[in-house]
């Protein structure tokens, strides 16, 4: 960036500059003003940025003392327009803050009804900010497709002559959708700092208060506000909190949420996307919005933000470790390849929490142990060794993960059961059963399917075996397999009865119209519920027998697993090298079929 070269200089020199005709050339900038002295002065470069409350007519100060100025685009129109840019971005600026809170009315102001449905937008400026903290497409990775649609976007902001001359109209309205930690925020930010405009933004949730009509008197608000500081990008988070459908209440309807999102769609359909102002928002669940708002006109460009594959993970790695001091030994890739499943954002506290394991081990770069280390703590939730389990549950665990872990040695699909844990972390996860892939795996073949189902099941089932009963600490693993029994049946055509039919919609035609399952007969509906439930039967049964046949094996590597709390490394292997398979395995993976 070249400006980022020039030198800051108080505005009361500017001023002074100016007076005694030493500036040859200013740029008025919305939101500073740069200039160059004359020649015999050096021609040097210097910026300054206006006080905040200042109210000096620059131009008219300029062409006083005949100083030649102009302005980075004349799309805005007039020099009076631009003045009042300038004086409008002085408010905004506080020294050197580009983070303003503003009407932030809480509770309080809320009883008065005046300021009540001034909106709560954040804005940030990256024209105002250093171009160091500036965030641009190059701090989003692994996101690649993502990128390249949201660039014609930047384009649209940077140079909206280039696309109102030919006539063509912008979207309106860009909605990102994904899972949460995947970048979307970031992704907008990014937007904004790449076309160098202003970014408000907003979480839906905040629009809706206790106070019927504050949301949309907000929402009003905030478009004004943008509509002023054209082009800009507003963003909107979690815009399901207020774009729910507006049917799917069965408590009857929410007044309040209905005319916040009406008069959202209202001040959607009020600008001319041509006049600079581009809304983005962001979502995880594109499935309950209102189909009005994805009209055309509204946020009629969807954007997928997906959890990043191996590739991607590298390249997110590498923009976090980039600014933390790493080790020699400290292998990117690796991480990568035993990280799958991470969004970005696991990525970005992983390398954190590996920076931290270093310091504290008074290390002067992070090392491939404490990277190691982190991966398990995000995994899991941060490290508790300070929960005591009774003997029984801890028994229970112990039990259920070898359970896990034998029958995922037997299975194929080329992943390795590389570490048990009892040690509790965090919330939710008593102890885990780590299966390193060798690969990201986009296709799962039948028998692998088979495999992971039983795998799935392999907790609960040693519990069967062990203990006659079962914990509740299976349901999530029952939540899994049963979700993977069912894309089976209705999205890989996996059964020989029901044949290649996907009776369940594509992501992209699902964001089309919400409903997942294509129309179908009761025949065929209770066909796949029966198909379901035989393959999750199938995998249970055959868990049990792999489990009762390696029965000895199970009580002694779970009684080690009890002394050392981790099982791991060769002796894991060794360990697992001794399980057998039932002599029908081979034919329940072929087929499906129990014999
Ligand atoms: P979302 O809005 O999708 O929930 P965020 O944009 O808030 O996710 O991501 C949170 C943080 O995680 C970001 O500030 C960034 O540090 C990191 N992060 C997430 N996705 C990425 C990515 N694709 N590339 C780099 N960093 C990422
Ligand atoms: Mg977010
Ligand atoms: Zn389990």
């Amino acid at each position: 960036m070249k400006t980022a070269t020039i030198t800051r200089e108080a505005y009361s020199t500017f001023v002074e500059q100016v007076s005694s005709q030493k500036v040859l050339h200013a740029t008025l900038k919305p939101y500073r003003i740069e200039y160059r002295l004359k020649p015999e002065l050096g021609a040097k470069r210097f910026y300054t940025v206006k006080p905040a409350g200042n109210t000096d007519d620059i131009p008219a100060m300029l062409q006083e003392h005949q100083v030649e100025f102009s302005t980075p685009s004349d799309d805005s129109g007039t020099a009076a327009g631009l003045v009042g840019a300038l004086l409008g971005a002085g408010a905004l600026l506080g020294a050197a803050a580009w983070f303003t809170r503003e009407g932030a009315g809480g509770m309080g102001s809320a009883m008065g009804g005046v300021t009540a449905g001034k909106t709560k937008a954040r804005t940030y400026n990256p024209a105002a900010s250093k171009a160091k903290t500036r965030i641009t497409f190059a701090d989003v990775a692994g996101v690649d497709e993502a990128k390249q649609e949201l660039k014609e976007v930047v384009d649209f902001l940077q140079d909206g002559d280039k696309y109102r001359k030919i006539g063509a109209k912008m979207p309106k309205g860009v909605l990102l959708v994904g899972p949460p930690g995947t970048g979307k925020t970031l992704l907008a930010k990014a937007v904004a700092g790449e076309a160098n405009v202003p970014f408000l933004s907003m979480a839906a949730s905040e629009f809706v208060e206790l106070y019927v009509g504050v949301g949309a008197s907000r929402v009003r608000d905030l478009f004004n506000k943008a509509k002023r500081q054209a082009p800009c990008i507003v963003f909107i988070d979690e815009l399901d909190a207020i774009g729910k459908s507006r049917g799917a209440n069965p408590h009857g309807a929410n007044d309040e949420r209905e005319q916040t999102l009406n008069q959202l769609l209202t001040e959607m359909d009020g600008f001319d996307g041509n006049q600079g102002v581009i809304l983005i928002a962001a979502t995880n669940r594109p499935e309950i919005l209102d189909p009005a708002l994805k009209r055309a006109g509204r946020f009629d460009r969807q954007v997928l933000v997906d959890r990043p594959d191996k590739s991607g993970r590298l390249e997110i790695l590498k923009v976090h470790s980039s600014s933390v001091q790493m080790g020699k030994d400290v292998n990117l890739k690796a991480i990568a390849a035993q990280t799958s499943g991470f969004a970005g954002a696991d990525l970005a506290n992983l390398i954190n929490e590996a920076a931290l394991l270093a310091a504290r081990n008074n290390r002067e770069a992070v090392m491939m142990t404490d990277v190691k280390e982190a991966i398990e703590r995000v995994i899991a939730g941060l490290e508790k060794r300070s929960r005591i389990l009774s003997p029984t549950e801890r028994k229970t665990v112990a039990y259920h993960e070898v359970g896990h872990a034998i029958v995922g040695s037997l299975m194929p699909g080329g992943s390795q059961v590389s570490k048990i844990s009892i040690v509790p972390r965090g919330r939710g996860a008593l102890g885990y059963t780590m299966q390193t892939p060798e690969d990201d795996r986009f296709l799962l073949l039948e028998d692998e399917l088979r495999g992971q189902l039983a795998t799935l099941l392999g907790g609960r089932s040693a519990e069967e075996v062990v203990f006659g009963k079962v914990s509740s600490g299976a349901s999530d693993d029952i939540q899994k397999a049963t979700d993977l029994a069912e894309r089976a049946v209705t999205q890989y055509g996996m059964s020989p009865d029901l044949g290649p039919i996907a009776f369940e919609k594509t992501q992209s035609q699902f964001l089309e119209n919400g409903s997942t399952r294509r129309s179908m007969g009761g025949e065929v509906a209770a066909e796949i519920d029966r198909l379901v439930k035989q393959s999750i039967h199938h995998a249970h049964e055959m868990a049990i027998a792999v489990l009762k046949l390696n029965h000895e094996l199970l009580d002694s590597m779970a009684q080690k697993l009890l002394a050392d709390d981790v099982l791991e490394g060769e002796q894991l292997k060794d360990m697992l090298a001794k399980a057998q398979a039932p002599v029908n395995a081979q034919i329940w993976l072929a087929t499906g079929q129990m014999v």
